[in-house]
């Protein structure tokens, strides 16, 4: 190691024995971040990308042939008919709600077959029990739920049942990634199983929530069956350069109703200025397969290393990845404090503060979060979340680059382990 940081020899000898580890899944990870990235050249190539789509278009942004070309690349790289990708789209839970509402209409009854879903799409549904804000509720579109069996696969019987017992179900929604709880997350060959076991019953709308899971796979579920899936931008799909921004992709009837919800009906996707983002949006997007690996090469290190510090790692080093989120019990409060602390310390952007635990608006527990990033709240750069309650188990996810991530890693296990020698 270099003498520009400096780790204490048990740190050290403990990432020795954690990368002799973790590098044994790394080959596979290339594999898989080599084919996505031939997939996107190639959608670049195909679609005659060049110098003039990255202009800036401004007002009702008509004919920007940037933003034209880049739904094409997206839908191509992704194996769908069309897509949208819009860095007007404020965050993953405004796109996956305008698709939401893109698809379906008083009278529908939206299921979703993973249990509960993440926490800011139920004031979406109208399940979060405010009134009065436009919800699908408030629009009179029913919410029925499916849970996960005990082992965490979807209950395939039971949603079959439901089709055909209820008429009104326009869409059965998936969310792929576990985003904060520990149920396992679903492999895209999974979810093409559900689709077609919906698709046996009738033509209702399979909608995946796909955030975290973009490039971990070498496929996504737009191409084994899916009509529809949705994410946020300032996670994988961004490349960790889009400032901000989602994308839908799928049908092409499902996207031309989204793009009605995106704007307005009439105009859908022929309005947005792109306003020069357009060039981040592209760079990124070609960055996202390799970023990605990054991150996921981050994970599998992170869960090797506390392993052989004694923790407990969710997913293990060992098991197939099927997003980029890397979950450790830490025993207690004052682990995930110091987890985090950490984290900041080997961050490239404001190292120097100190996280906090907070009231965060919607928990019932004080939460402490670390992100030292380029790009507020961005989840493909190394960040942590922890809330302060049982399991005691911390949330980390990104790493634009391996090497620097494995440093910050590397923070949060020195400042973990000095918690242990202060106790004794
Ligand atoms: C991140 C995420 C979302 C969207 O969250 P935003 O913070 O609004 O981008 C939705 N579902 C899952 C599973 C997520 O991980």
């Amino acid at each position: 190691m270099s003498h520009f940081l400096s780790f204490s020899e048990q740190v050290q000898s403990l990432s020795e024995q954690a990368m002799t580890r973790a590098k044994r899944h790394f080959d596979e990870i290339e594999r898989i971040t080599e084919y996505n990235q031939q997939k996107v050249l190639s959608a670049f190539i195909e679609n005659r990308v060049s110098e003039a789509c990255f202009g800036a278009s401004t007002g009702y942004g008509y004919g920007d042939r940037g933003r034209e070309t880049l739904d094409r690349v997206v839908a191509d790289a992704f194996g769908a008919e069309d897509a949208l990708i819009r860095h007007s789209f404020s965050c993953g839970t405004h796109t996956l709600g305008t698709a939401l509402f893109g698809v379906l209409r008083p009278g529908d009854t939206m299921l979703c077959v993973t249990g509960r879903p993440y926490d800011t799409i139920c004031p979406v549904i109208g399940i979060a029990g405010e009134q009065g804000q436009g919800s699908l509720a408030d629009f009179g579109i029913s919410y029925r739920q499916i849970d996960l069996t005990a082992d965490g696969k979807i209950d395939i019987p039971a949603v079959k049942d439901a089709l055909r017992a209820d008429s009104s179900i326009k869409m059965v929604y998936i969310q792929r990634s576990r985003g904060y709880s520990l149920r396992p997350s679903l492999s895209v060959q999974e979810i093409g199983e559900v689709a077609e076991a919906v698709k046996s019953v009738r033509d209702a709308v399979v909608m995946v929530d796909n955030c975290y899971g973009e490039f971990v796979e070498t496929e996504e579920p737009v191409s084994v069956g899916v009509d529809l899936m949705a994410g946020s931008l300032i996670k994988n799909p961004g490349g960790g350069l889009a400032r901000c921004g989602g994308y839908i992709a799928g049908k092409k009837e499902w996207i031309e109703q989204c793009a009605y919800r995106m704007t307005v009906p009439g105009l859908g996707r022929e309005v947005g200025a792109t306003l020069g983002n357009n060039r981040d949006l592209f760079m990124g997007f070609f960055n996202a397969p390799h970023v990605t690996g990054e991150a996921l090469k981050t994970a599998v290190f992170a869960a090797a290393l506390f392993d052989a510090m004694g923790f407990d790692p969710t997913p293990t080093p060992e098991e197939t990845r099927r997003d980029i989120i890397q979950a450790i019990h830490l025993g207690g409060e004052e682990n995930l404090i110091a987890f985090c602390r950490g984290i900041q310390k080997g961050s490239p952007v404001d190292a120097f503060v100190t996280p906090e635990p907070w009231d965060m608006p919607g928990y019932p527990c004080k939460v402490i979060m670390a992100a030292g990033a380029f790009i507020m709240g961005s989840s493909i750069e190394l960040s942590a979340d922890a809330p302060l309650r049982e399991p005691y188990a911390v949330w980390l996810q990104g790493g634009l680059n391996f090497h620097s991530a494995k440093a910050g890693i590397l923070y949060a296990a020195e400042e973990v382990l000095k918690v242990s020698k202060d106790k004794s």
